[in-house]
């Protein structure tokens, strides 16, 4: 299988090729046609499997199909760490440098006022530590929960380990119950498998 088989858009092969891929890694070739289908996605992937272009390019194809006319559409993607959020941020704008979808990076140690204008103007992804986000929510009221269109919960075991437990179930509560959920952990322990059944429906699993 090549990515061409995935039907994805052109901007985002394009960007494949530029990134040198050739060929879909394991996770993406199960992730991508199930997530394009709007489908929950449970993963068992660790990093180096490619899982982030596995949740990232299926978002981004997503975005491609927004109605611009309508209420902004928007992704969320939590990540644990400031570390692991700049390399998803950095990631997807990689794959997104084709198109006209915009990400922004919401991440403690930067100035939460200029985030604050950055989400403002509504970029289509939003790459978070859950404080930071809650922050936002909270605080700063430069954003909603309302357009959400897809959450991304990635390293979910990490997540749990970190104490975001609170801050993950008060995203998911506030998030509409129309959504797509993609959620990614090394392992699945069984404070991840309570996390999953209360985030997900009806998932698919996959394990790379
Ligand atoms: P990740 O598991 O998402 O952290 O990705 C690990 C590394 O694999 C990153 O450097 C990606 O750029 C690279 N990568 C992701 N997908 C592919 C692919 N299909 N072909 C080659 N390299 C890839």
């Amino acid at each position: 299988k090549s990515f061409a088989d995935l039907h994805l858009s052109r901007p985002l092969l394009r960007a494949c090729q530029a990134l040198g891929y050739t060929h879909p890694t394991p996770i993406q070739a199960a992730c991508i046609p199930l997530a394009l289908a709007g489908r929950d996605i449970c993963g068992s992937a660790v990093t180096g499997s490619g899982k982030t272009a596995a949740f990232g390019l299926p978002l981004l194809e997503r975005l491609l199909h927004r109605n611009k006319r309508v209420a902004a559409t928007y992704v969320l993607v939590l990540t644990p760490v400031r570390e692991l959020a700049l390399q998803v941020h950095s990631m997807i704008q990689k794959l997104a440098q084709f198109t006209d979808i915009r990400a922004a990076l919401v991440v403690g140690g930067l100035s939460l006022q200029a985030q604050a204008a950055t989400l403002r103007e509504q970029p289509e992804v939003v790459v978070a530590t859950p404080g930071r986000m809650i922050d936002h929510l909270r605080n700063t009221q430069s954003v909603g929960l309302e357009d959400l269109a897809v959450l991304v919960l990635d390293e979910a075991d990490r997540l749990l380990e970190m104490g975001f437990a609170e801050e993950i179930k008060e995203v998911v509560r506030m998030a509409p119950v129309r959504r797509q959920t993609m959620l990614f952990s090394a392992t699945m322990t069984e404070e991840v498998k309570k996390l999953v059944s209360l985030s997900l429906k009806n998932p698919v699993r996959l394990a790379a």
